[in-house]
This record gives structure tokens, C-alpha cells and sequence, in this order.
């Protein structure tokens, strides 16, 4: 990457965190991004980190910032950003979008990139983000989870055909490296989807492999998630020679859907989990069971395929038409 970060002259053996303003409130008040940088000693590629996309989503902002406390310069070869929330609207509103009072249109910030320098605020965030952050990376893992109503334990990979040629061989290496036999979600997203807008694509188009690591849900921080979040970074890290050192969970096999489907509720009512987090199931398995509110059993979830299941179902209120489980097929 070059020498320069947002503003900030980078300098080799330095770790510092910053503040840069993407934008101001209605009263002025300047709109920031957190950024954190380490610079390590000797040159390497740059690792860029991002949490927080969805603005409630915790456990990457919780990873981003614990792993990069353990890191010191003299460790590193290249460097590592970490941006621990990156949509500062949504966060701080405490749901997965930036309301329609910040910004206009509820616009899904992982929809958005590459962004707009001149358009909308959250469209604003983004471009700054892409331009000083993701244009300088050489890999890029972007954290998500199950939000509100769903507990993740998955690797994201949105890619297609466009993204396959560029950079399809460097983005199974990654998510090999970050490993420890968390399954990966590879289904196929097509460029007119609106999954095109994706930083994952984005990135792809632009030959930087960039994968979502999708660890925990339900508005809270997951231990044992955390830690294979800062497992998976350092597995990162050492695959690309960034860092020395054994990866760890490597002996785990990885199993890798490239076709996925989430079965739905005919029903409203309360879901009870048959199923575990990542387990292995049977094709017409029951994977759970959705009761009225006087406790009567009305509706059986069950597996579309021999399946990993990527989310399992955290917040047990359900609607008609609202997915439950993500099963990826295996065969
Ligand atoms: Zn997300």
C-alpha cells in the first residue's frame, strides 16, 4: 500500500488509532470512523478488517479490536487496518440499517459499494471507506453475523462468474487459511442480483479477495465466536506471510456449499430449534418446530437436503414467509 492512510502519513513500526470524519449530524456534529492501524517493521501485504457494516452486529468490532491489541509492529510484515464500526449511523441506532432520519432510504451498506463520494451519507461512508481502506488491501475480511433474529457460525463467500476469474483461486486460499472447520456458504450471486453491491463482489471485481466471516447473532458478544474470529485473522495473517507462527484448527475439515436454501415459515408463531448450530443434517430432517401461542404444534421445518446448517434460529417470534434455518447442501 502506499504511505498514506486517509490523511495520516504511515510510517513503518507504528500502531496508533485515529479518528477520521466521513460526515456531520444536523447539528454539526462530525460523523467519525474509529480506524485502527498497525504498520508492522518489515514490508507485506496489507490486511484490511471491517465490523460493524450492520449496525448490530458486535462480534466483529469485539474481534477487530482484540486481535490488533495482541499485535505489535514488530511482529508484522505489511499491515493490518481494522475499522471496527464501520457504519456509525446504524450503530448508533442500534439496528441493522441507518434509519431514514440519518441519511435518507435505509440504504443496506453491504448493497452500496463501491459507493458515492457525491451521493447519500451512508453511500459517503462507503466511498471513503472503499477509497482509503479497501482500494489499498490486498485481502479483506469483512465480519458479519445472524443479526436480531439469527445465531451465524459460517464463511460468506458471494462471488460469480466475473469475480471467479479474478480472484476465485485467492479467495478459497483465504477462507482455507481462516479455517478451523467453519463451514463456507459459496452459492453463487449473479451481477444483476443485489447482491452485486456486496464488498465481496466489489472487491473481487477489483482483484482484492475479500471474504465475510459470519460469527454470532442475537445482539450479543459470543465468547467462543470472538475467539474463532481472532483464530481465524491470525490464520490469515500467517497464510500470507504476514505473521509467524502455527495456524490453529487446521486439522478441522471445512466443508463448502456452493448451493444453499433457507426454508420458511407457512406460519406465524414461536420456533423451537430441533437442530444445532453447524450440524449435520439429513434431507427432510426436522430442523425445528413452530407452535401457537397456546403451545400447539403447527408447523414442522424440515431440511431441504443433506445440509450444514450455516444459521439456526435466535429470536424464536416468527411471521409467515420469514426464513429459519440456512442449510448448505453437502453431499
Ligand atoms: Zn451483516
Amino acid at each position: 500500500m502506499s504511505n498514506r492512510l486517509f490523511n495520516w502519513d504511515l510510517k513503518p513500526a507504528t500502531k496508533f488509532i485515529k479518528k477520521v470524519k466521513v460526515g456531520e449530524y444536523s447539528d454539526g456534529t462530525p460523523i467519525s470512523l474509529l480506524v485502527r492501524v498497525i504498520k508492522g517493521t518489515n514490508e507485506g501485504p496489507t490486511l484490511s478488517m471491517l465490523g460493524v457494516q450492520h449496525g448490530d452486529e458486535y462480534n466483529g468490532m469485539e474481534i477487530i479490536n482484540r486481535f490488533m491489541e495482541q499485535l505489535e509492529p514488530q511482529d508484522i510484515s505489511g499491515t493490518v487496518i481494522g475499522i471496527p464500526v464501520s457504519n456509525p449511523l446504524a450503530f448508533n441506532a442500534a439496528g441493522r440499517m441507518a434509519p431514514e432520519s440519518m441519511g435518507w432510504e435505509e440504504l443496506n451498506m453491504n448493497r452500496i459499494w463501491p459507493g458515492n463520494p457525491r451521493g447519500l451519507l451512508t453511500e459517503r461512508i462507503v466511498a471513503s471507506i472503499w477509497k482509503n481502506v479497501i482500494t489499498e488491501s490486498n485481502c479483506i475480511l469483512d465480519f458479519h453475523e445472524g443479526g436480531k433474529c439469527y445465531l451465524a457460525r459460517y464463511i460468506w463467500v458471494p462471488h460469480n462468474d466475473d469475480t471467479d476469474k479474478i480472484v476465485g483461486n485467492q479467495v478459497e486460499k483465504i477462507y482455507g487459511f481462516f479455517g478451523q472447520g467453519i463451514p463456507v456458504n459459496a452459492k453463487p450471486h449473479s451481477m444483476t442480483s443485489p447482491m452485486r453491491g456486496c464488498l465481496e463482489i466489489q472487491a473481487g471485481l477489483h482483484n482484492i479477495p475479500c471474504i465475510a466471516p459470519e460469527l454470532g447473532g442475537g445482539h450479543r458478544i459470543w465468547e467462543e465466536l470472538v475467539q474463532d474470529g481472532i483464530n481465524g485473522a491470525r490464520n490469515v495473517m500467517i497464510g500470507l506471510g504476514m505473521l509467524q507462527g502455527e495456524p490453529v484448527g487446521q486439522e478441522k475439515k471445512q466443508l463448502v456449499a456452493t448451493e444453499a436454501f433457507s426454508p420458511r415459515t407457512l406460519h406465524g408463531g414461536i420456533c423451537y430449534n430441533s437442530c444445532e448450530l453447524n450440524a449435520i443434517v439429513n434431507k427432510d430432517a426436522t430442523l425445528g418446530i413452530v407452535k401457537d401461542i397456546a403451545g400447539r404444534e403447527i408447523e414442522k421445518i424440515h431440511a431441504p437436503y443433506k445440509s450444514v446448517l450455516f444459521d439456526i434460529r435466535h429470536q424464536p417470534i416468527v411471521h409467515s414467509g420469514d426464513w429459519l434455518y440456512a442449510c448448505g447442501k453437502i453431499s
